[in-house]
C-alpha cells in the first residue's frame, strides 16, 4: 500500500517513518511512501503559498494554485491514482470503520492544511473525501495524517506479527467493543494479582473470563458502542426493500 503526503511540513514525517512497525513495514515493501512538499508548487517568487481572506478576517488561507496542481502532479505519478483525502475538522469522523475501509485502498493520498485551511476551490476541483480526525483543531493536518496511517497500517496483512491482535483490537471488526483487560508478569504485583483463569490453562474459561470483561468495559464506559451494534446487527437481519 502507498501513502503520499502533500504537505508544507514533510520534514516531520521522517522521523515518525522510520521508527517500529512502520519502519519494518516499509523495510519489508509492505507500504511504501511518498513527502510532497506544496511549497514546490508554488509559483510566486517568494514561494508563497498562503494569501489573506477576501472579506477580511483572521489568519491567512491556503491558495488554490500550489494545493491543486501539487495534488494532480501527484496522482498522475502513480497507479491507481488512489483516495485522496483532505484533512479537515470539517470532515467525516476517523473511526476504526474507515480504517477498514482504507486498508483495503492501494493507495492514500493525504493532503494536509495549515494557517486557517484552504481556499474554498480547492475541494470544489479536487472533490476529497473529507477527513476528520476528532472535534478539535489542530494546528496543521500532518498529525491528522499520521494518525490515518498508523491506524491503517496496523490493518494491512503482514505489519503485525500476530494478525489476531487487530482483530481482537477495541474497536475492530471481530469486536466492535473495547478490549478485554490484559495482564503479564509478574503475577502478583503490589499485592495485585493476575485473575487466577488467566493461569489455568483452560481456552474455553479463558475466553469465558474475557468476552465478560469486554462486555463490562464497554457497557461501563462506551455504552454507545454497544447500541450502535444492535443498530447494525438489526440493518443485516432487516431485508433490503
Ligand atoms: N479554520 C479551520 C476550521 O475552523 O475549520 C481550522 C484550520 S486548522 C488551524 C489548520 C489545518 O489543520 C486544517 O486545514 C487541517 O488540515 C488540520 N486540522 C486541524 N484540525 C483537524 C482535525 N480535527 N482533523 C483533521 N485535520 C485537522
Amino acid at each position: 500500500m502507498r501513502f503520499d503526503v502533500l504537505t508544507l511540513f514533510p520534514e516531520m514525517f521522517p522521523g515518525y517513518l522510520g521508527q517500529s512497525l512502520l519502519k519494518l513495514a516499509i523495510q519489508r515493501g509492505i507500504v511504501e511512501t511518498g513527502l510532497h512538499n506544496i511549497r514546490d508548487w508554488s509559483r510566486d517568487k517568494h514561494h508563497a503559498v498562503d494569501d489573506r481572506p477576501f472579506g477580511g478576517g483572521p489568519g491567512m488561507l491556503l491558495k488554490p494554485e500550489p494545493v491543486v496542481e501539487c495534488v494532480e502532479e501527484v496522482r498522475s505519478r502513480c497507479s491507481p491514482a488512489g483516495r485522496l483525502i483532505l484533512l479537515t475538522p470539517q470532515g467525516r469522523r476517523f473511526d476504526q470503520r474507515l480504517a477498514e475501509e482504507f486498508a483495503l485502498s492501494q493507495r492514500l493520498m493525504l493532503l494536509c492544511g495549515r494557517y486557517e485551511g484552504f481556499d474554498q476551490r480547492v475541494m470544489d476541483l479536487l472533490a476529497p473525501e473529507e477527513v476528520s480526525v476528532g472535534d478539535y483543531v489542530l494546528n496543521g493536518g500532518e498529525v491528522a495524517a499520521m494518525v490515518i496511517i498508523d491506524a491503517v497500517v496496523r490493518l494491512i496483512p503482514g505489519v503485525l506479527g500476530d494478525e489476531q491482535s487487530s482483530v481482537e483490537d477495541s474497536f475492530s471488526r471481530g469486536n466492535r467493543m473495547l478490549e478485554h483487560a490484559q495482564y503479564t508478569r509478574p503475577r502478583e504485583y503490589r499485592g495485585r494479582s493476575v485473575p487466577e483463569v488467566l493461569l489455568s490453562g483452560d481456552h474455553e474459561q479463558i475466553a469465558r473470563w474475557r468476552e465478560a470483561s469486554r462486555t463490562e468495559r464497554t457497557e461501563s464506559r462506551r455504552s454507545d458502542l454497544l447500541s450502535a451494534g444492535q443498530a447494525d446487527s438489526k440493518t443485516q437481519a432487516e431485508p433490503k426493500t
